[in-house]
């Protein structure tokens, strides 16, 4: 590792400063933790700042989710002025302060343009296996000799993707690593002016996103830009300027050699934080859907409109919604939406009386789910919850007696309930048996028990034609709007409607 003014050559240049009554920033916006590790480093006589994305929602009035600071303090200096700090990373080291369940991250200036911590590429020369997760290179730092590291700082692949990056460095090189001009604004503890080199103070208050640098190379270096670009634009409603636009459509297919752990990440970052249905529109948009997740992409394009697509808006809406409400998301019901049309097809594909058995459903999950492990690795825990999901499909949609009542404790059933009425609402199930489940939900133990009699003869047609079966275009075939049924009077569970 280098020490500050080490070797990268950026053109030196001086920052616009703009002063604390010419800016919206005001110190009740920011944590009062992330104020505490910016005010000791401060009063130890180094330089400290907020800096990326907190600095861009505050401008922009939103509530940051996290606060970055920035130091010309060496990750060991941090530690020694900090009790509750560990220092993380094994490529380039970063110090986490923490504050009970909150982390601030403090990291050294850097030269050169890099990938965030935690989000760099796994360095193949290395043997090591992807990460999952955001932890994949948040281990607890090492000696560096531990490593066999190659003995250079900067190590970039064929294509120009960087694989490695560790040159400690001063603020006004630091500034060029950075992706976009709106997420390289520097606040200064010192005296509360914002720091700009790049024009990001003009570029926020236009509500434009914009590249540092050459855009194709900076996409090259890094082609997950391409995704933060499209989550900026769902997430912030900001305008891609036009160079920064312009070759995302040649380039995209640079994400394909993107490690997948990084990438499921990515993903949930994309549709998981409250902005999932504009996110959808804008990759649909911007052709990246297609190389994220193919097979996805393939299924909507071939029926605009269809059901499919609308249970997956309809479900991001709603995720969208509990993020909103600050209801708990996961990544097993997130990927059950993406996976839909995939999985239909599949059923699809297998002879029609076979479309309601276990196996042909778990065998259709599995393949989608092998379908997109190359692009976007979904960990096993939330691929044995798609499963479940899918699989209890056919048994909500014709319960049997008491039977029905334990399913309520099975631990997806909320679950896959959930997906059971997006799929009603999409003209894929039926409402009354969603209206059925609903009152068994709300009932107390009296009811509950005549309700669960009440279908002890089973949901009439339930279990035979295509009363699972996912539908992937809705015109026909197997993927008509199924018609509704009714239970026979007497035996199956009557619904309450009206
Ligand atoms: P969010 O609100 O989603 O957290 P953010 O801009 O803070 O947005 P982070 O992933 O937390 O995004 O990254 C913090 C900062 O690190 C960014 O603002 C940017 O300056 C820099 N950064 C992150 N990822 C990259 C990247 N791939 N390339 C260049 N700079 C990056
Ligand atoms: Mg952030």
């Amino acid at each position: 590792m280098n020490s500050p003014n080490a070797s990268f050559e950026a053109v030196p240049q001086l920052a616009r400063v703009i002063p604390r009554d010419s800016h919206p920033i005001s110190r009740s916006g920011i944590s009062p933790d992330a104020l505490r590790v910016l005010y000791r480093l401060r009063d130890a006589g180094y330089q400290a700042f907020l800096v990326g994305g907190c600095v861009r929602d505050l401008m922009l009035g939103n509530e940051p989710k996290d606060f970055d600071v920035a130091t010309n303090a060496l990750p060991e200096d941090v530690r020694r002025l900090f009790r509750n700090c560990r220092l993380i990373g094994r490529r380039f080291r970063l110090a986490h302060v923490f504050f009970g369940r909150d982390i601030i991250e403090v990291a050294t200036f850097r030269a050169a343009s890099a990938p965030e911590p935690g989000d760099e590429p796994m360095l193949d020369l290395e043997g090591e296996g992807e990460g999952e997760g955001d932890d994949g290179d948040a281990v607890d730092a090492a000696p560096a000799a531990q490593f066999d590291e190659p003995d250079v700082d900067r190590v970039v692949n064929e294509q120009g993707r960087i694989l490695r990056d560790n040159v400690y460095g001063t603020i006004d090189q630091d500034v060029w690593r950075r992706d976009f001009t709106v997420n390289a604004l520097y606040y200064n503890i010192a005296d509360f002016s914002i720091w700009d080199y790049v024009g990001g103070f003009e570029d926020v208050m236009a509500r434009r996103l914009r590249l540092i640098g050459d855009p194709e190379t900076r996409y090259r270096e890094d082609p997950v830009r391409m995704l933060r670009a499209a989550r900026f634009e769902a997430k912030l409603g900001l305008e891609l300027d036009h160079a920064t636009s312009a070759p995302v459509a040649e380039l995209r297919q640079l994400l394909a050699s993107v490690p997948s752990a990084r990438l499921f990440d990515e993903t949930l970052k994309l549709f998981l934080t409250g902005h999932g249905a504009r996110s959808y529109q804008v990759l649909k948009a911007r052709g990246l859907l297609e190389v994220l997740l193919p097979s996805v992409a393939r299924v909507v394009s071939r029926y605009p409109g269809g059901p499919v697509e609308r249970l997956l808006v309809a479900g991001l809406e709603n995720t969208d919604a509990r993020v909103r409400n600050d209801r708990p998301v996961t990544p097993t019901f997130l990927f059950a939406l993406l996976l839909y049309g995939p999985v239909a097809v599949e059923i699809e594909s297998a002879p029609r009386d076979r479309w309601q058995d276990t196996g042909t459903i778990l065998d259709a999950v599995d393949s989608a789910i092998r379908g997109i492990y190359s692009r976007v690795a979904l960990p096993r825990r939330f691929a044995l919850g798609v499963r479940d999901m899918f699989a209890l499909q056919p048994r909500l949609e014709a319960p049997r007696g008491r039977r029905a009542l334990r399913l309520l404790e099975n631990p997806k059933f909320r679950a896959a309930f959930d997906l059971l009425a997006l799929r009603a609402q999409c003209g894929m199930a039926d409402p009354a048996i969603v209206e059925w489940w609903e009152k068994l939900q709300k009932a107390g133990p009296q009811q509950l028990a005549s309700l669960a009699e009440g279908a002890e003869g089973g949901w009439p047609d339930g279990g035979s034609d295509d009363a699972a079966a996912p539908a992937s275009s809705g015109e026909g075939g197997p993927g008509r709007p199924r018609r509704r049924r009714r239970p026979r009077s007497g035996r199956g569970p009557r619904p309450a409607r009206g």
